[in-house]
């Protein structure tokens, strides 16, 4: 059932018991309201009458019925015997036969029909001069009948008019506020069959629940938008990065097949640049399935790990090297455990390692440091390198993402490097930032939390 036809349904049954007690108890109160008073009436006019009976000589019993007749209203009085002494005239047959028992019953209200009418009793006795020992007086109950026929009409249509105007309202409001999702159902349902969602909800101006949900439901899209884009981007640099180096191979290698008179050193040269295409290759390779296996979450759960002697022995190996280059050295290293996969900080260590390394001139310097303050390591690797201009550093943690190479000195790499050190340290919990100034050198700073207990926490670099 849909929700509008419910919030009406639901809104319709919660009026209509209110409506019904509200109702009853009116209709009720009135009824009893009404009979009272008419008790209060017929007993007050008999009570009257005997006191003025008290009073008043015999002959005068004609006046009395006078007095206290009214349309509606009779009155008879009768003799010890049940004889009628005097009545209102124009009664009923009917009237006179039941007095008789009344008066029996004396002090004592009656309901009765008389001719088809109607009547509310009242019957008294009394006793003292006269010959009257009996009063009943009796009113035709047809005119509060009427009044609450009425009374229960004008209820009955003005619940029914109440209802259907409330039931009426709340469909037209809930479809009004419901309207935005069923946009966004038939959005969705477009995407979901086209598969494009460079599509837009209208989102409500008002910032309700419905609006909030538009607007988020847009966010939603605009986000799978930017991702698809990012994976059609990822994808096309991928391959265009793949083809260069197997186009190389491929050409070499044909090279190599076609002519078998080739010197010795244009077949060494056209071995290498198979090599140096192939290590090419591997790297890439091996960056695009970190990436995506980081990606798919399919990672080893985190240790704790005492990450200065990893930073220590990381850099303790690159400067063992056999290759020429800048000087690697440790500064200040403070003992700190984080919580990460080994591999994958190692993988990090390596990455801003070699990045510094290719970056640096041989004459320059790569310091490595690692600190803690308020919870947190701070692992840096400072180089005074080529640097990095500022347009490019926005850029440098994108995939494929490489600067000028006229800059870069024409330096070997994938540009997935970085992407990599992020996606590293963000799997940790961290943060890497960089602050670089061409021509002076480059600063990459990564913060990792600190294990709440480190099993092992004291020790040195
Ligand atoms: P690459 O394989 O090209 O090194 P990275 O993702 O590791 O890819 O780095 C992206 C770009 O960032 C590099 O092309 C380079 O221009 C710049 N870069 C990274 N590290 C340094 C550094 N230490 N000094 C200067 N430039 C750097």
């Amino acid at each position: 059932m849909p929700i509008r036809l419910r919030l009406a349904l639901w809104c319709g049954s919660i009026l209509a018991v209110a409506l019904l007690g509200f109702s009853t108890l009116t209709y009720v109160l009135v009824e009893h309201r009404l009979r009272t008073s008419d008790d209060d009436q017929i007993a007050g006019r008999a009570h009257r009458i005997a006191a003025l009976l008290q009073s008043t000589a015999p002959q005068s019993t004609a006046r009395i019925i006078r007095i206290f007749s009214s349309p509606g209203v009779d009155v008879v009085l009768v003799d010890a015997r049940g004889r009628t002494v005097d009545r209102t005239p124009g009664m009923g047959v009917a009237f006179e036969l039941f007095q008789r028992a009344l008066v029996a019953e004396a002090g004592r209200f009656f309901d009765q029909e008389l001719g088809g009418d109607r009547y509310r009793l009242y019957a008294l006795g009394r006793s003292g001069p006269g010959r009257v020992a009996g009063i009943v007086v009796g009113h035709d109950e047809a005119e509060i009948d009427r009044v609450l026929r009425t009374l229960l009409g004008l209820l009955v249509a003005g619940c029914i008019a109440c209802l259907a105007a409330v039931v009426a309202a709340a469909w037209v409001l809930a479809s009004r506020a419901l309207s935005p999702v069923d946009q966004i159902t038939r959005t969705a349902a477009r995407i979901a069959a086209s598969g494009q969602s460079t599509e837009r909800v209208r989102a409500p101006t008002r910032l309700d629940e419905v609006g909030r949900l538009a607007a988020t439901f847009n966010q939603m899209l605009a986000a799978i938008d930017a991702g698809q884009a990012t994976q059609r981007r990822f994808v096309s640099d991928a391959s265009h990065e793949l083809r260069a180096p197997l186009t190389t191979i491929r050409g070499n290698a044909d090279l190599l097949l076609i002519d078998s008179n080739i010197p010795p050193e244009e077949r060494r040269d056209a071995l290498e640049d198979i090599s140096t295409e192939a290590a090419r290759l591997t790297r890439l390779v091996d960056g695009l399935l970190a990436l995506a296996r980081s990606d798919a979450g399919a990672l080893q759960p985190p240790e704790p790990l005492a990450l200065h002697e990893l930073v220590a022995s990381s850099i303790e190996r690159i400067d063992r090297r056999l290759a020429p280059g800048p000087r690697v050295s440790l500064g200040r290293c403070e003992p700190a455990v984080v919580l990460a996969v080994p591999d994958r900080l190692e993988q990090l260590l390596i990455i801003l390692l070699e990045n510094a390394l290719k970056y640096t001139p041989a004459d320059g310097l790569i310091v490595g440091t690692l600190e803690t303050a308020r919870g947190l390591a701070y692992l840096r690797v400072r180089d005074t390198g080529i640097g990095i201009a500022p347009e490019d550093l926005p850029h440098i943690f994108e995939r494929f993402y490489r600067a000028d190479p006229a800059r870069t000195r024409g330096q070997p790499g994938s540009g997935l490097g970085l992407a990599i050190a992020r996606t590293i340290v963000e799997e940790s919990g961290g943060r890497i930032a960089v602050a670089s100034e061409p021509g002076r050198g480059t600063s990459f700073t990564i913060q990792l939390p600190l294990a709440a207990r480190p099993p092992h926490a004291q020790g040195d670099c």
